[in-house]
This record gives C-alpha cells, sequence and structure tokens, in this order.
C-alpha cells in the first residue's frame, strides 16, 4: 500500500471531530488494507509502531526532527527554526518547506507502508554514541521521498505529537464496522479489554472473523486493562447494593501494579501500561523467587513503609520510585510492601471469567507471602456496625478508604470497566466533602502579581467516554505551592497549542490551550450548575453545564492516569446527582 493512502487517511480524520465520522472514515480505508497493513495502520493512528505497553519511543526532540528537515530541504537551521517557532509543529514545518522543494526536484520514488515501518523501527531502534545522528539521517532519508502531506505524518509521529485524536473506543467502532456487525462491538471490546493491543485484534477480526476474536484469551504478556469501582455515600447503601453481605478490603495508598510472571521473568505494568518493572526490582526478584506458578498475573498496590516501623507511608513516598536514575539508592531509602488484591491469570487458566472468592483463594496459595509481599487486608461483612468498624480500622492504618468487593456468582473480573461489583469509600465521604476529582488541564492563564512569567491558573475539563470529548469544569488557581508552579511550564510543553484542541469543548478562554495530557487532582467544595462551563452540558439544565465551586489541587498530579482515565462525565453526573440528593442512590 503507499503511504499517500494511509497519510490521506490521516488528513481526513484530522479535519473530522465528529468520533461516528472517524469511525466510518477508518472502516473505508481498514476494509482496503491486508491483515499486515491494518495492523501497522491501526498502530499508526496512534503514533506508534506496535501495542502501547510494548513499543519503543522514537527518541527524537522536535529539535532533531527540525535537522532532518534542513537536511533534506536545503533551509538553514535558523530559518527552519524559525518556522518552527511560528508554527509550533515540526509537521507544519515539514510540509511547508519540502512542499516548497518538491515543486523543483523530481527524483524522489513513492514510499509504500512497509518501507515507512521499516525506516521508522530503524529509528526507534538506534542505539549508541552515534544514535542521534543515524536517526537524524534516517528521518531525512525517508522525507527525500515524501510529498507534504507524508511528510507532516512522519514527522508528527516521529516527534511523538500524531495526536490526530483516535481514541482507542472509536477505533473498535471501525473495526466493527469493517469486519463484523455493531452488535459484536462488546466482543471485540472484550478483546482488546484483555490484550491492550487493538493491532492483534484488527488482525485477528480481518484473517478470521469474529471466531478468532472469541478465541483471544487472558495470557501473559499482555497488560488486562483494569477494572475500576463505583462510588457510593455510606456503607449502609454499600451493603445493600451488595445484597446485604460483601468483603471488604482496606483501600491502600500507592501504585496499582499488574504483575505478569513466567520462566521468562517478571514485568510490572501501570494502570496506564506502562513498565514499571526497573522501578520495583526488589518486588520483581520477591514474586520471582516466591511464586509458586509457572506463569501467573496478579495484581496489587505498592505502598512505601517506614523502614523502622513498618508504617505505611503516604502515596508521595511510593512515587520517589518513579525516578529513572539509581534506582538502588532509592530501594534502600523508601522500602515498599506489595498488597496484591487479585488473581487474573494462572498456569493457563483464566480467571477473570471465575468469581471474586475463587480468585481471592487462588491469590492466597500462590505465593510464600511475608516481606515484602502481602494480601490486603479482608474481612466478610454482613452489617453496617461491622463495615463502620473496618472502616475506623482503615483510617488507623493510614489507608483512605475501603473497596468493597461483592461475593456473588457474577462477580467476576470486568477488565477496562468501572461497575457496582467494586464501591469504593472515602475518608472524605464521611466528612462530607465530595470525592476528589482526577481532571484535565486543557486551558492556561498568565499569572500576575508574584506569579507574572509563570502560569497562574488552569482551565481543568473532565473525559466523556461516549463522544471522546472533553468538557470543562472548573478554573483552578488554588493549591499550588511554588515548587509546582515552577514546573508547570515543563509539565505542560510541547502540549500548547494556539487554538483550542479538537476534542475539547470550551466556554472559557484560557490564554494557551493545551491539548489533554496532564491529569491533576482536585478537591472541591461542591458542584454547581454553570454556564460557564460544559461538561454535562443540558442534562440539568438547557445551555449549562457542571461546574466545580472553590477547586483546590491536592498536590497530587495524576501521572497514573491517562487523560481518558480522568473522571468521566458520567461520575461527575452521579457525583452530582449524590450531592443533591445523598439518600437517592
Ligand atoms: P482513586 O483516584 O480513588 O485511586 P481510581 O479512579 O484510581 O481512584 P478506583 O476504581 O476509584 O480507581 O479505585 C481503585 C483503585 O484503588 C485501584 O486502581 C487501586 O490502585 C487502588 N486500590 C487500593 N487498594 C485496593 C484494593 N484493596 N482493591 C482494589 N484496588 C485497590
Amino acid at each position: 500500500m503507499d503511504f499517500s493512502v494511509v497519510a490521506g487517511m490521516f488528513d481526513r480524520l484530522e479535519s473530522t471531530s465528529s468520533r461516528l465520522e472517524m469511525a466510518d472514515i477508518m472502516a473505508d480505508y481498514f476494509s482496503k488494507a491486508g491483515p499486515g497493513e491494518l495492523k501497522s495502520m491501526v498502530y499508526l493512528s496512534q503514533g506508534r509502531l506496535g501495542p502501547e505497553f510494548a513499543t519503543k519511543e522514537f527518541g527524537m526532540a522536535d529539535r532533531l526532527v527540525l535537522k532532518a528537515i534542513s537536511f533534506t530541504s536545503g533551509d538553514t537551521d535558523a530559518a527552519t527554526e524559525a518556522l518552527w517557532f511560528e508554527l509550533g509543529d515540526p509537521g507544519a514545518v515539514a510540509e511547508r518547506l519540502l512542499g516548497r522543494k518538491k515543486q523543483t526536484t523530481l527524483f524522489s520514488e513513492k514510499l509504500t507502508l512497509g518501507r515507512v515501518i521499516e525506516v521508522l523501527t530503524a529509528i526507534a531502534n538506534a542505539e549508541g554514541r552515534d544514535s542521534q545522528d543515524k536517526k537524524m539521517k534516517l528521518l531525512a532519508n525517508l522525507l527525500h521521498n515524501s510529498d507534504p502531506v507524508e511528510a507532516r505524518y512522519i514527522c508528527r509521529i516521529v516527534a511523538g505529537r500524531m495526536r490526530i485524536g483516535v481514541a482507542s473506543m472509536t477505533m473498535l467502532d471501525a473495526l466493527a464496522i469493517a469486519f463484523a456487525e455493531k452488535s459484536d462491538r462488546d466482543e471485540i471490546e472484550r478483546a482488546f479489554n484483555v490484550t491492550s493491543d487493538l493491532g492483534l485484534v484488527a488482525e485477528a477480526l480481518a484473517t478470521g472473523g469474529l471466531d478468532a476474536v472469541r478465541e483471544i484469551k487472558v495470557g501473559v504478556g499482555n497488560p488486562i486493562k483494569v477494572m475500576l469501582a463505583e462510588r457510593l455515600p455510606s456503607l449502609g447503601e454499600i451493603l445493600g447494593r451488595m445484597g446485604g453481605r460483601c468483603a471488604l478490603e482496606y483501600k491502600y495508598d500507592g501504585i496499582r501494579v499488574q504483575a505478569h510472571i513466567s520462566p521468562d521473568g517478571v514485568k510490572l505494568y501501570s494502570r496506564r501500561l506502562e513498565d514499571l518493572t526497573p522501578n520495583f526490582p526488589d518486588i520483581v526478584e520477591s514474586l520471582r523467587e516466591r511464586c509458586r506458578h509457572g506463569t501467573l498475573i496478579v495484581e496489587g498496590e505498592c505502598v512505601a513503609v517506614d523502614p523502622e516501623t513498618e508504617a505505611m507511608l503516604p502515596f508521595q513516598n511510593v512515587t520517589l520510585r518513579r525516578r529513572k536514575h539509581n534506582m538502588a539508592e532509592a530501594v534502600m531509602k523508601v522500602p515498599v510492601r506489595l498488597f496484591m488484591f487479585d488473581l487474573l491469570y494462572a498456569d493457563g487458566v483464566d480467571y477473570t471469567v471465575k468469581p471474586f472468592p475463587e480468585r481471592r483463594a487462588a491469590l492466597a496459595d500462590a505465593f510464600e507471602l511475608g516481606g515484602d509481599l502481602g494480601l490486603t487486608h479482608l474481612e466478610v461483612v454482613s452489617s453496617e456496625g461491622e463495615a463502620d468498624a473496618f472502616f475506623d480500622g482503615a483510617l488507623a492504618k493510614k489507608c483512605e478508604g475501603i473497596m468493597a468487593k461483592s461475593l456473588n456468582d457474577d462477580s467476576v473480573y470486568r477488565a477496562g470497566s468501572r461497575g457496582f461489583l467494586w464501591i469504593k469509600y472515602k475518608r472524605d465521604y464521611r466528612s462530607d466533602l465530595a470525592d476528589t476529582f482526577d481532571l484535565v488541564v486543557v486551558g492556561a492563564f498568565h499569572g500576575r502579581g508574584k506569579r507574572a512569567g509563570l502560569y497562574g491558573a488552569l482551565l481543568m475539563a473532565v473525559y466523556d467516554e461516549d463522544t471522546g470529548r472533553y468538557g470543562t469544569v472548573c478554573k483552578l488557581g488554588t493549591g499550588f505551592d511554588d515548587a509546582f508552579l515552577e514546573a508547570l511550564p515543563g509539565m505542560l510543553e510541547g502540549w500548547e497549542t494556539d487554538s483550542a484542541p479538537k476534542h475539547v469543548d470550551a466556554e472559557m478562554k484560557p490564554d494557551v490551550w493545551v491539548e489533554p495530557a496532564v491529569v491533576l487532582e482536585v478537591a472541591g467544595a461542591e458542584m454547581s450548575v454553570s454556564p460557564i462551563h460544559t461538561a454535562a452540558m443540558g442534562v440539568f439544565r438547557e445551555g449549562s453545564g457542571v461546574g466545580i465551586r472553590f477547586p483546590r489541587f491536592t498536590g497530587r498530579v495524576r501521572d497514573d492516569k491517562a487523560p481518558e482515565d480522568a473522571t468521566t462525565v458520567a461520575e461527575l453526573v452521579a457525583m452530582y446527582r449524590m450531592q443533591l440528593d445523598p439518600a437517592a442512590e
């Protein structure tokens, strides 16, 4: 397939923000591609060469991409850089400069998708002392043969700025349209949720249809999308919803990890599928040494503990393990414990389809426990009094609350979904404060006075799972300390844009727009219907959304969450209803 076809698809996708239209466009192209090509198209649409959890970064900063552009176009580095300042995107620079050049040269040969993949792979794999130069020349070689639109996307891909806004859910819609019936969408999504690999699902669908998709099973090496909890405002309601009896566990305040153990080794994934293996070498070693199975997938929360007293420490401590360098020192300084709460797979058996009591029993037998490996503290309760006492115990141990888990026959592990089989109940609910929100930065306001030269406030949004769009809920300017304000420009670097990002709906206009990427935890006094905010637009009043009043940054950057994992519109609506009438839920 010519790469110009793929670039043409990207171009069409970029010009629409309708999820339905995007799915139709992709379905059209997907149905005409061969299986191998389809896989590459799926990955490239999200700016990668493979699934999210297993692809190498290209390792090309904007300036290195610009160098390759100058090298190809014959412009000076200074001229290319000046244009980059004007346009803000290396893809646009390449399109402009190479467009001009292409009118005068006729030596290039047509690029195929295969060739682009081959060179991009070489760029990602280039290592060693002269790797930067190698990457630059490989890219220049590719640009030499690309037309302006192809160049735009190639440069964006290597610079990590693809951002044509194709969410995984839209891709699944497209696959269903191209290769199955609309009613098969759930089965296709299931295969994605248990493998986190869109390319794999696409290839199976294109070659073996729905039967092949049904054959896709949980397995070691493919992280499973995590199951999440709903919230309810009181322990009484939680018990009621669970049928009068449930398991309660401490809700530990750490980093969630999914451990994949096999004879080849142990890998740890974060809830957003990052590889955390290098950050917890001690836990990796314990899991490997003390596992009683050949292959196993378990989940747990990694929590920092006081080296002297073994008491659990607040979340900020375990984040010290997220550093890249000098891990040996961090391991010494920040000892951690893994509190395991679920078992999803063991020696060829898929446990995600089994009820929770069966999974928990298997988990209890899966390791020689002790030291840094333990199970979450659990108790089965059937009265509000018991639940209350358990909750108090959790707080005394410095946990952030408790998790209630269904013990019923249908209490399977629902990969990738939030439901009432797990219900969380936190300290904050009891003190009448609303739960915290995980909000996405979509804009920034320049600071004044003491904050001059920095950003002083942020425009924050929630995510709408149905439309794939972001709606604003507040302007956030409280809770920032000096260190955070200093770090903020770096955090947002590369995400700022001149106009509103494609998937953001906003009435309020910030000084600088920001692509959805950074998630911050925010506490608020209350929610209210608001004409200037766009989240849950029209749900409670025509022409108005729901806003968060007196928002305050809690100090917690949720870098374990992708923007799609932020608080959703559905959650916001449920929380607002809970606030209006706590007894009604
Ligand atoms: P929060 O922001 O409250 O952590 P969340 O959106 O990240 O919430 P929830 O589904 O609300 O996720 O809560 C589940 C999270 O709580 C898990 O992702 C996990 O990290 C953590 N956790 C701590 N203890 C437990 C436990 N015993 N069982 C399951 N999850 C637990």
